[in-house]
């Protein structure tokens, strides 16, 4: 069969991280992919010039992903129809508050053969009080499938090539799922891939809240000992979410890189972490230190602590998960940071 074109849809951090990756693979195999590869860039002004004309020039994203070459044949095209064209597999990777917008966009003017994989942590709010997967918003605008690929990956490291692992997530393991992987796969960077799709999507997105708990209580002047137990609470939380709203939920997936991988290197090293330790020290916002800190980069965790909190609260369930809860709470200013510690001495696994 024809080589794959592919089309990456996003280039901040991970999307720029993700796009060294991809762009090597396809080189490495014209056999099975298209050496070159489209990446969607949403168009800005960096130091008086455009940034598709600078990372087109000087193969490198200066503003997200800073000091790492990127291949020469990942083109930069700042209209996502244009990059699009051609395109038989599509990674989604960009802050999920846009996911939407973009799908509407492509929408009628894809290939009807073409597949697509979702890097994206969080939700999107449905009307009526629930929560939908992003990879749902995807495959449902988009009338095609989509499998996901989530782990414990900050960005700057597997772009220095640390080895890491990651987790694909494909209903479809045989021919998906092994194209996938031959796709994202490298020598650093190794794959698994399971069925349980819905799990490690969910997984993904629920860790941004544990994470930002954990950075309240580096805040806050606690420790290890601290850390460890919310993230233990928080790994408690996500399992009862997917046995409560996803049941057929397998607990092996949470033993993957999409679960409590990730769950550890993000409440250690991710941008949640740090700007929520930051939101305990300074009492600024959570907006004023997104912007302070995170130079055009986007926060996942508080607004997937609203997006799940606008699902519990219609549903009466916002007990059951006291982390979840009191992580929105404390975000929009509704309960002082230091209370997180009231809620996780009384926490329904003590009781
Ligand atoms: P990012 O946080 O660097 O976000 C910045 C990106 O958003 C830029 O490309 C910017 O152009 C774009 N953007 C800004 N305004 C926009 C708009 N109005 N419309 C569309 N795009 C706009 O992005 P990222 O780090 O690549 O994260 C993408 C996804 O990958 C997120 O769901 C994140 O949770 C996930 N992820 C990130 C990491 C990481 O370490 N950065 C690791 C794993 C997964
Ligand atoms: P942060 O968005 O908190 O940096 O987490 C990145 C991540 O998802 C690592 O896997």
């Amino acid at each position: 069969s024809q080589p794959k074109k592919v089309c990456i849809v996003g280039s901040g951090n991970w999307g720029s991280a993700i796009a060294k990756i991809i762009g090597n693979n396809a080189v490495e195999n014209p056999s099975k992919f298209d050496p070159e590869v489209n990446m969607w860039v949403f168009e800005e002004q960096v130091n008086g010039q455009k940034l598709t004309e600078i990372i087109n020039t000087q193969h490198e994203n200066v503003k997200y992903l800073q000091g790492i070459t990127l291949p020469e044949k990942v083109i930069a095209v700042p209209d996502v129809v244009e990059a699009s064209q051609g395109a038989d597999i599509f990674i989604f990777v960009l802050p999920h508050q846009f996911v939407k917008g973009i799908c509407e966009k492509l929408k009628g003017k894809i290939k009807s053969t073409a597949v697509a994989v979702t890097l994206i942590k969080g939700f999107e709010v449905a009307e009526g009080g629930g929560i939908r997967l992003i990879s749902d918003v995807i495959r449902d605008s988009l009338n095609i499938p989509c499998a996901v690929l989530m782990g414990a990956n900050i960005a700057n490291e597997v772009a220095l090539e640390n080895y890491c692992e990651a987790t694909i997530g494909c209903s479809d393991t045989a021919v998906l799922g092994t194209e996938l992987k031959a796709l994202f796969q490298t020598a650093y960077f190794r794959i698994v891939v399971v069925k349980d799709e819905t799990t490690v999507e969910v997984c993904g997105a629920l860790k941004n809240i544990v994470a930002t708990a954990a950075g309240f209580t580096d805040g806050l002047g606690f420790k290890d000992n601290t850390k460890a137990a919310v993230i233990r609470l928080g790994l408690m939380e996500m399992i009862k979410f997917c046995e409560v709203f996803y049941p057929g939920s397998k607990l092996e997936t949470f033993f993957e890189s999409c679960g409590i991988a990730d769950l550890i290197t993000t409440c250690y090293g991710g941008r949640n972490r740090r700007v929520a330790e930051a939101f305990a020290k300074t009492g600024k916002t959570i907006a004023e230190l997104e912007q302070e800190m995170l130079n055009g980069q986007k926060l996942q965790g508080p607004p997937t602590a609203y997006e799940v909190n606008y699902m519990l609260k219609a549903k009466t369930m916002e007990e059951r998960f006291p982390l979840f809860t009191a992580v929105h709470r404390i975000c929009t200013g509704d309960l002082p940071v230091k209370n997180l510690m009231d809620c996780l001495k009384n926490h329904p696994e003590h009781i």
